[in-house]
């Protein structure tokens, strides 16, 4: 369903008051914000999320690491959604929730953003300091050898390897880990790519899977940040996954206060948030933003926070 907000969202979504723009306002305001994303973050840009008001209702079976990497034909088919999917998750723009949060770095008010998402949005917004806990699809890698490989540049060798798929143009809808919902047959003729270097044919997407763990170095780097923020501020997470819901444990742990931004709640520990905002994240930043001098002009479409750039991260691991 295709609303004003974008295709993942129903047309009428709670809209926060003044008085809750404010205290998020507040919050902000006391600076050194440390910033934690979700895919309700990007629903505005069009990528559906797991465990939004629509999608949680959308049939899905989360793939882990084990069974991609047993099973060849989990792995065609795999790659025979994600290769009708891509196009629609490359041409993803940002969004005004990612231009907002931008303007609050640009401002001194956020000074770290951990996503869990693997949209690579941020960084096209031109957010500078951030890390991506679960990866990146912008990358595909090789469980063997450990090259690494431009998911646009695996997708011409997908295209030369599988003629008649390029050539039909195959289009579905969008599916949440940049795949699409490709009914039919024929999934486990798609031919794979194999690798570059060692010629295996076990290439998977850049991202953590289920059954696999945030790298050492990127969960030490977070949680150094967690330490030395003094607020904790969530968007668009329903902190289902343990890997995003222990920042939110820890800054309890260690006093530090936080505060939600997410359509629906309540989301997992949502008694540990001393302020939860029921809104869309480019309405509540936005706004929230203007209010602390974040953005100055009336609308953050034409505020100028940073330029449009493909995610640096197709080219090399984080
Ligand atoms: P989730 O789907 O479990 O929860 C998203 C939450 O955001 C929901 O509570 C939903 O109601 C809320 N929401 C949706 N749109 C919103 C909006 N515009 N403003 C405010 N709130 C909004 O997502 P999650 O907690 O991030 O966990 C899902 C996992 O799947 C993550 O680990 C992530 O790696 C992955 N994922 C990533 C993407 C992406 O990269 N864009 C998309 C889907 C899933
Ligand atoms: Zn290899």
């Amino acid at each position: 369903m295709m609303t004003e907000h974008g295709a993942w969202l129903p047309t009428e979504c709670p809209v926060a008051s003044d008085e809750e723009i404010d205290r998020v306002a507040e919050f902000l305001a006391r600076g050194r914000v440390l910033v934690l994303t979700g895919a309700g973050c990007s629903t505005e840009s069009g990528i559906p999320d797991y465990r939004g008001p629509i999608t949680r209702l959308r049939p899905r079976t989360p793939l882990t690491w084990q069974a991609f990497a047993d099973d060849l034909e989990l792995r065609r088919r795999y790659w025979a959604r994600s290769f009708v999917g891509w196009s629609s998750f490359r041409d993803a723009r940002p969004c005004a929730a990612h231009r907002a949060l931008v303007a609050l770095e640009s401002a001194s008010i956020v000074q770290m953003l951990l996503t869990q998402n693997v949209d690579g949005l941020h960084e096209r917004a031109g957010h500078q300091a951030h890390l991506e806990l679960h990866g990146s699809l912008w990358r595909a890698t090789c469980p063997d050898c450990g090259h690494v490989i431009e998911r646009n540049e695996l997708q011409e060798i997908l295209a030369r390897r599988n003629p008649e798929w390029a050539r039909c143009g195959r289009r579905a809808l969008m599916a949440p880990d940049g795949d699409a919902d490709v009914d039919g047959g024929g999934l486990t003729d798609f031919a794979l790519a194999p690798c570059p270097s060692c010629g295996g044919d076990r290439l998977k997407p850049g991202v953590v899977m289920f059954g696999e763990s945030v790298p050492h170095a990127v969960r030490e780097a977070s949680l150094a940040a967690l330490s030395d923020c003094a607020g904790l501020l969530v968007v668009g997470s329903s902190l289902s996954v343990y890997s995003g819901f222990r920042y939110v444990q820890r800054a309890a742990q260690q006093r530090i206060p936080a505060c939600l931004v997410n359509i629906g709640l309540p989301v997992r520990g949502g008694e540990l948030f001393s302020l939860r905002v029921d809104g869309r994240a480019g309405d509540v930043l936005v706004r929230a933003a203007r209010r602390v001098g974040a953005i100055d002009s009336l609308d953050i479409g034409h505020h100028r926070v940073g330029h449009a750039r493909y995610p640096s991260n197709t080219r090399a691991p984080g």
